[in-house]
Formats: C-alpha cells, structure tokens, sequence
C-alpha cells in the first residue's frame, strides 16, 4: 500500500453528509445543511439534450479533450463573461472541477515542489497537492481581513521550491468575493516569483454586488494562469461530472495527455448537455441564493451569533468562538473542539453543519444555504434555542 495515500484523510464533508443520512435512516430529524451542491434540478432543456444525444447514439469515445463544440463554447463564454483570452484548444473538458484542478496540479509541480494555500481551504486542495507529491504550504486568510490573503503574508511564505499558488474566489468555505486589491497582490507576488496560478473559480456566477473578476483577466501578458470552472455549481448539475480548465496550450495538450490515460473523455451525453448548458441562463438560480443568504444573515444577526457576511457562493460561515473564550461550565457546556460541537449540534439539536476545523477554521461552522427556505428557517429556529441554552 502506498504509504503517503494511507495518511491522506477521507473528506470531512462526506464523513458528514454519510453520519447525518445514517441518523436520518433510523428516523431522526435532521436539518441538513452540509452540501456543497445546488438544490435546483438541472435545468429541462440541458436535460432535454441529453436525451437527444442518447436517441442519435452519440454513446460512443469523443476525443480525449472533449468534443471541438464544447471546448469552443467554453472558451467564447470565458472571453465574453469573465475577459479571459483562450481559445478552444486550450481547454480541456473533465470530470467535474475537481479532476480538472488535479490534472493542472499534477501538470505543474514536481515532487517536493511547495504549492501555496490560503486557509480557510477547500478540503480537497491540500490531499490532491499531496497525492501529487508535491507539498501544501498554508498561507492563513484572516478574518479580520474579510478571509482575503494579505500580499506581505504570502510573500513570507515563498521559497525557491514554490511553484504554484491556488486562488479560490468565490471561496467555500467563507463566502469572500476577492477584492480586485486582493487579486492584483496575489497576481504580483506570482509574477516575481514566476508561480503558476490555478484560479478555482468554480462559484464565479454565484457573486451577489457587482461582477466576478478572473486573476487571469488582470494581467494577459501573464500566461501562467490556469482557469478551472465547471457545470456543478453553476447549472446545478453535481452528478453528470463536467468541468473544464482553460491553460496555456503547452500545459493543456500534457493534460490531455495525462487525461487520454486515466479517464478519456467525460461522458459523452453529458458533453452534449454541457454544451446546452451554456445557452441556458441561470441567473433565476443565484437571485433564489440571494434571498436565502438574506433569510440567514438576517436571522443570524437577530440571535445574535457572529458571522462573515458571505459576498459570494452559498455559504455562511458562523462564528463559534464565543463558545470557546475561556468560559466556565457554569456559563454553559463547555466543548472539546468544532467537531464535537458539530456533533451536539446534529444529535442533540438536529441541524448539520460542517465544523470550521475541515477548513483549517476552528469554531467556526460552514452553512450551506442551497436548500429550501423553509430548512432554512428551521435552522434559525435551532440556532436561537442553542445560543439561548448556551
Ligand atoms: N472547487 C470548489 C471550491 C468546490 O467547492 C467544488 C465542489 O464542491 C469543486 C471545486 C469541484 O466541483 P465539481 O468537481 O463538482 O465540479
């Protein structure tokens, strides 16, 4: 057995969502807000699509890369949404975000090679830097700074094996949106150092006051960029598995290459319904996120619980720390760490949520509001009744 694959933890979020469905199974009730998925269905007319591309046969192997329409599309709607300058054959079409942000770690980084992540991270980023052999190095963003990355914090961090830096905004677990500020520092320390970007922008529709910035729009002399987006989040589409990163060509053709041998090309039905996809508009789906985020952070600011107002994405992320401010039992209960607290919270009071720890965020929680207004109101309801019993 591969002994660094062993010590690489399973996902939180799963070992999560999979304790909450088991208590469901035995009949309890549980408010789940863990998911880090739109509850919307696909849209008819991406379905209708694939329904079309299954009764014309298109069941067959498509090249490796995607078919030529998608990859088109995909880097037209790049160019004309978020100013980025690709062209089809740079981009590669893959299993959802996730492979795609793996194939481009992989395509940049040798062993030892240190890659740069802002913390509070996504919980894929740090295993897939390690399944790579490379090494994570965690530059904290703080929250007195709206959890965005200050440019001196990450210049400290630079050595002469940092090779690359992973941008994630609009970011899960906090919510931020990236100043243009921000990005410019980020894109600054990267030219200096000749880092590869890998920008995640996964939630770039989900921005809520004005329009999502691309790092790789700031600057496009600089062409170490490497643009990962994809269906899941934006379409409501988790399980068909289609996502896409945008590199410069040589780095493209490698992933392809890499791809051609793990996994060939994406389903080719879901091809088709991605390429429908980008003809459908969703903004119906980020204006229902919109009034949601409204009914928590309204809700939350009446319970009075502290939390970082999300800009983007579909997540709140709560503030618990006042639980662990060096208070006596005789103020309430006194709790280990985040994760037994998340655990309270899901036996004893019924509301689940994603402890700040898996985040490299301790006492804070992660709430996903891509659920029903109603949950979302039950989730209130327990949260006043947890801080009034604490
Ligand atoms: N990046 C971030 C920040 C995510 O939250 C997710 C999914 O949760 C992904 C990437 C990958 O999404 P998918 O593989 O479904 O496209």
């Amino acid at each position: 057995m591969k002994e660094s694959l062993t010590k690489i933890p399973f996902s939180v979020t799963l070992k999560y969502t999979q304790l909450v469905q088991s208590l469901q199974n035995e009949g309890k009730d549980i408010v789940r807000l863990t998911a880090g998925e739109p509850d919307f269905n696909t849209p008819d007319q991406v379905k209708k699509a694939a329904v079309q591309a299954l009764n014309d046969n298109f069941t067959k192997y498509t090249s490796a890369a995607g078919i030529r329409e998608l990859r088109e599309a995909v880097a037209d709607m790049l160019g004309r949404q978020y100013n980025l300058d690709y062209k089809g054959t740079q981009i590669v079409v893959t299993n959802g975000g996730k492979q795609a942000l793996y194939e481009a770690l992989y395509a940049v980084t040798d062993e030892e090679d240190e890659v740069l992540v802002f913390t509070p991270d996504w919980v894929s980023y740090i295993p897939q830097i390690k399944m790579c052999k490379a090494v994570p190095v965690v530059v904290p963003a703080l929250a007195e700074n709206g959890f965005e990355p200050y440019e001196e914090d990450i210049r400290e961090k630079i050595t002469e094996k940092t090779r690359a830096v992973i941008v994630n905004s609009p970011n899960n677990p906090t919510g931020a949106v990236y100043s243009e500020d921000t990005l410019r520092g980020i894109l600054k320390v990267a030219m200096e150092n000749d880092l590869w970007i890998i920008s995640d922008e996964i939630y770039a529709n989900l921005v809520y006051d004005g329009a999502h910035r691309s790092i790789g729009s700031l600057d496009p002399t600089y062409k170490k960029v490497i643009t990962i987006n994809g269906f899941s989040k934006s379409h409501a589409m988790t399980g068909w598995r289609c996502g896409y990163c945008a590199a410069p060509i040589e780095v493209s053709k490698e992933i392809v290459k890499m791809q051609s041998h793990l996994s060939s090309n994406v389903n080719s039905i879901t091809q088709m319904a991605a390429l429908e996809a980008l003809a459908v508009n969703t903004d119906y789906m980020r204006e229902r996120f919109r009034e949601r985020r409204e009914i928590v952070t309204n809700g939350l600011q009446e319970i009075g619980i502290p939390f970082f107002f999300p800009k983007g994405a579909f997540y709140c992320f709560i503030d618990f720390s006042w639980l662990n401010e060096g208070r006596g039992a005789e103020t309430g209960k006194v709790y280990k760490d985040d994760d037994e607290l998340a655990m309270e919270l899901i036996k004893e009071y019924g509301l689940a949520l994603i402890p700040g720890s898996a985040f490299h965020a301790p006492w804070f929680m992660r709430l996903s509001y891509a659920s029903s207004e109603k949950e979302l109101e039950k989730a209130l309801a327990i949260l006043k009744r947890f801080k009034d019993e604490n």
